[in-house]
């Protein structure tokens, strides 16, 4: 069982619990994205158990009828074992996921996966007429070309800051550069794509910039952030008729990504403290 401190973070160790959650949110009139967590297998079958377990997850979602999608990892679904292992999972979800309706967000990891993970982006949201979506990170300097070539594309694409230490040859290193960066880029992409602009962000700043841009040049555009951060803020920007999603995780490896969210931010865990104790 999840301790009550990481389920703020994690919605459960199953898809039920999950589903659950994603019930409560779409009432609240949220959205969400479901990430079954793992990452890094080194070996065919468990990426292929998770491609299986993303398979049944889609199922679930479109028996009933949730306001969900889904969302994965390449590590997590064969790209430590080869590039051919994640371009035939990813196809498999992205294939049986569009015949349902439900649509597919591909994560971004670290810079070396950038290539192949766009690569596959882009054959797969040509054949589903973008029932597809891939993160970007406003963090590597490659950005600003990878957007270029995204823009024409159907589908979607998360802009987020960039959550992997990249080396300083290629990527932004002080917060400030990253922050100027996410603004350049998310410009570049309300002004050159027709939709399906994501902001993958809990910084207010960013989403006032993100409005602002709105009017500006009228690009619909929508809100990602995690479960567990800033749920007021997502529930109030889904009252003011923002399109608003939460990406929630869950699944049994659920102690390393909580772990993750604690150190990246010491008031998370205060925050998980006060829920706790009732405060
Ligand atoms: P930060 O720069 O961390 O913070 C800016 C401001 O936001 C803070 O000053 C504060 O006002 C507010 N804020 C931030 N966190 C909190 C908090 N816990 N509580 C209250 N206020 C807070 N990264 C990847 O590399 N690949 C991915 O595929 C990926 N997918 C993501 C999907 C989603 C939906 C989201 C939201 C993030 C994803 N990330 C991913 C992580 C991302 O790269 C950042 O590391 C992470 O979002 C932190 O950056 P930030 O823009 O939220 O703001």
């Amino acid at each position: 069982m999840i301790p009550p401190i990481a389920s703020n973070f994690v919605a459960g160790e199953g898809p039920a619990e999950a589903l659950d959650h994603v019930r409560e949110l779409n009432e609240g009139g949220v959205s969400a994205i479901l990430n079954l967590l793992g990452e890094h297998y080194e070996e065919r079958p468990p990426a292929d158990e998770d491609a299986d377990a993303y398979i049944d997850l889609v199922d679930d979602i479109h028996e009933a009828g949730l306001d969900a999608c889904v969302s994965v990892k390449p590590s997590q679904i064969g790209l430590d074992v080869s590039d051919h292992a994640f371009e035939e999972n990813v196809a498999r979800i992205v294939d049986h996921a569009a015949e349902k309706g439900v649509f597919v967000w591909i994560d971004m990891e670290d810079h070396t996966t950038t290539d192949v993970t766009l690569d596959a982006y882009e054959r797969l949201t040509r054949e589903t007429d973008g029932m597809v979506g891939v993160c970007i990170q406003a963090n590597l300097k490659r950005t600003g070309d990878d957007l270029e070539r995204l823009a024409p594309l159907p589908g979607k694409v998360r802009l987020v800051k960039g959550a992997y230490d990249e080396p300083k040859e290629i990527a932004y290193k002080q917060k400030s550069e990253v922050d100027r960066a996410y603004k350049e880029y998310l410009e570049l992409m309300f002004r050159e794509f027709e939709g399906g602009v994501a902001v993958g962000s809990h910084d207010p700043k960013m989403i006032e910039f993100a409005e602002e841009l709105y009017d500006e040049y009228g690009t619909d555009f929508e809100i990602q952030m995690l479960m567990g951060v800033r749920e007021n803020a997502q529930f109030e920007l889904a009252a003011q008729e923002y399109e608003v999603w939460q990406y929630v995780p869950y699944g049994s490896k659920w102690f390393s990504y909580f772990y993750r969210r604690v150190r990246e931010r010491k008031e998370n865990a205060l925050f998980a403290l006060r829920a706790v104790v009732g405060n």
